[in-house]
């Protein structure tokens, strides 16, 4: 598989996922079908599946565009089924798909919303709003229960999957989490790299789920100095992981 990565929007970020043998592609949530169009012609691939990871327009706002330009399946969860544009394939937990000689798995991982899925395979994950490179996707529908059981399921994926969120927002995120863990080697190392990436342009996305675990605070709820800080903020608060997971959502939220 090769992976393009597409900068959209603001801060948005689209792939390309890239059967080598056959060309074929898919294209994992555009909002802006010129940009992603513009890419595909570059790179002289061939256009023959959308994948949705969730129903917000600026993941799924160019699919009507793109089906005008060649019509394709369009891959969404079975519970955004309503809400996705020209959604063909309601997919959920389990589901494989094939693209070319490359198979990917479907993951449900409500919480940003509750149709939201993950496509997993060629040992990455592409998870749209959930998990975020240093964060996590906001709770817009899902329970927080439903999110910490969301992240809980991408945790446990490989170390070395590569992780291919929807936005670029990772420079923000560690800072949030330097006020949670400021001692956190790798933390200040990740967040080092990524001041110096931002600078010149670049992005800090894909990272790994070894990595996220290392630093993320919303997949560090364990974590005794996250714990322990988090007290001095939020007296008398509960250390299991769901409290603490709702803590840290909530202070994040007003960051
Ligand atoms: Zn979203
Ligand atoms: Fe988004």
């Amino acid at each position: 598989m090769r992976v393009v990565q597409i900068p959209t929007l603001f801060d948005n970020y689209t792939y390309l996922l890239i059967c080598e043998k056959t060309g074929q592609t898919a294209i994992v949530d555009s909002p802006d079908a010129e940009a992603t169009l513009a890419v595909i012609r570059r790179e002289g691939v061939d256009p023959v599946a959308i994948f949705s990871t969730h129903h917000h327009m600026d993941h799924v706002g160019g699919n009507e565009e793109l089906i005008a330009f060649k019509k394709m399946p369009v891959y969404g969860g079975l519970n955004d089924r309503q809400r996705i544009p020209c959604l063909t394939h309601p997919v959920e937990e389990g589901d494989q798909i094939s693209l070319g000689s490359l198979i990917f798995r479907v993951m449900d991982i409500p919480g940003h919303t509750r149709g939201h899925i993950a496509y997993v395979g060629e040992g990455a994950v592409f998870c749209g709003d959930t998990l975020f490179a240093g964060g996590c996707g906001r709770l817009f529908e899902g329970s927080a229960e439903q999110m910490v059981f969301s992240l809980g399921k991408l945790k446990n994926l490989p170390n070395p999957t590569a992780v291919y969120c929807g936005h670029e927002y990772t420079q923000k995120n560690l800072e949030f989490a330097l006020t949670l863990e400021p001692d956190n080697q790798s933390l200040q190392t990740k967040y080092a790299e990524v001041v110096d990436l931002r600078k010149k342009s670049k992005p800090t996305v894909p990272t790994t789920i070894g990595e996220e675990k290392s630093y993320n605070p919303f997949l560090r709820t364990e974590s005794p100095e996250l714990i322990t800080n988090l007290k001095k903020k939020i007296p008398g608060l509960k250390d299991d992981r769901l409290s603490v997971f709702v803590a840290v959502r909530k202070m994040k939220d007003g960051f």
